[in-house]
């Protein structure tokens, strides 16, 4: 039996093709499950009896368990969802002056083992299926309730999208297909540790806004931070940023998370500008957002405003995220940085 939420429309052409369908009932079937969001086969109230009942023997609907909700004094909701296997995964509804934006795991822990990351440090469990990053939408419009829907998505939770690359290609096919989710491809972005091979596929084919963790401006630096940096180092994944077709979009999102005494000098600030000369891009700092059993620390304000300064005067867009400090529950807040301002 299959979630008909893992199916996309290419998937479920087939499927209705087999069961000798015409077509058409392909796009109604695809606009009731992710556009209508039936909760089960029998709520497809214009497919015929005999078709829901052929459904019924290979396919059901089903939606994540949702353990619990938090939320922060700024407005954000962490929700937590409980997968069929037990795993758990975090995803944040952010709202925002005219969005409201959810933050999407896309594997249940990561395998990059980050320093800075709490998500890292955890380890792996495994790649999320289609129906469990569709079920997280789905999860929070429904938390939302009368108080709105999701308007963007970030593919900036846990783990690492472009290693889950089929599903995630597949989600954001779902999310933008008009006769599904129907999200603008501007409304949609993925950030990654710097998988350059998975960018240069990305570029080819899909058209979602990109995002990067830069996080540092030397090999020595980026190779203490993100092991992955050893695989693909910088001069390897500045290559696959300028190649990166924005596909009239305007810009690739840096992330850079500026942590005490390690990657947030006036010298990396420096060097920053130069790494990114002639991308067209926009950088996001963050300053580092602690938890416990951390080695690392967030600056000072005057440092990350220096540090800020000298990328605005080399002419680049930037937007800080000061901290709210201790009224934000950490990982929430540590979410809730990621995201911010793309
Ligand atoms: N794996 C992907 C997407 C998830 S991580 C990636 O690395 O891009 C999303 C963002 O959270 C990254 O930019 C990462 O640098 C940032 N991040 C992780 N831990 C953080 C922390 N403790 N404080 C601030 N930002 C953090
Ligand atoms: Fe994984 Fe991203 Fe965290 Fe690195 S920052 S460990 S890639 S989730």
């Amino acid at each position: 039996m299959k979630n008909l939420r893992d199916l996309t429309y290419a998937e479920l052409l087939d499927i209705i093709q087999e069961l000798g369908e015409k077509p058409y009932r392909a796009e109604q079937l695809f606009g009731w499950i992710y556009k209508k969001l039936a909760p089960q086969i029998d709520s497809m109230t214009d497919i015929s009896k005999a078709l829901r009942e052929k459904l019924k023997e290979g396919f059901y609907i089903a939606g994540s368990k949702v353990l619990d909700v938090k939320a922060s004094p700024d407005g954000t909701q962490k929700f937590l969802s409980e997968l069929e296997d037990g795993s758990r995964i975090e995803s944040v509804i952010i709202p925002e002056t005219g969005r409201l934006t959810l933050c999407v795991s896309t594997q249940a822990g990561c395998a990059l083992g980050c320093k800075f990351c709490m998500t890292g440090k955890d380890g792996f469990t495994r790649n999320l299926t289609l129906s469990e990053l569709v079920n997280q939408v789905i999860s929070a419009n429904e938390i939302l309730g009368e108080n709105g829907r999701i308007t963007n998505i970030v593919l900036m939770g846990m783990g690492e999208p472009l290693n889950n690359y089929d599903n995630v290609l597949k989600f954001t096919q779902v999310l933008t297909d008009g006769k599904g989710f129907g999200f603008s491809h501007n409304r949609v972005t993925l950030s990654t540790s710097g998988v350059a091979p998975g960018i240069k596929r990305l570029g080819a084919e899909s058209n979602v806004s990109l995002a990067v963790s830069l996080n540092a401006t030397t090999d020595e630096v980026r190779d203490s931070l993100m092991p992955i940096n050893k695989k693909y180092p910088l001069s390897k994944l500045m290559e696959a940023l300028r190649a990166y077709p924005l596909k009239g979009k305007r810009h690739i999102t840096i992330e850079y998370v500026l942590i005490k005494d390690v990657n947030d000098t006036i010298a990396d600030a420096k060097r920053l500008a130069g790494l990114l000369r002639g991308i067209p891009c926009k950088i996001n700092l963050i300053p580092f957002n602690p938890f416990p059993g951390s080695k690392f620390k967030r600056p000072e304000n005057a440092p990350v405003m220096a540090f800020g300064k000298v990328l605005r005067d080399a002419g680049y867009m930037i937007m800080i995220r000061m901290s709210k400090g201790a009224e934000i529950e950490a990982a929430c807040g540590q979410l809730r940085a990621r995201y911010d301002s793309l």
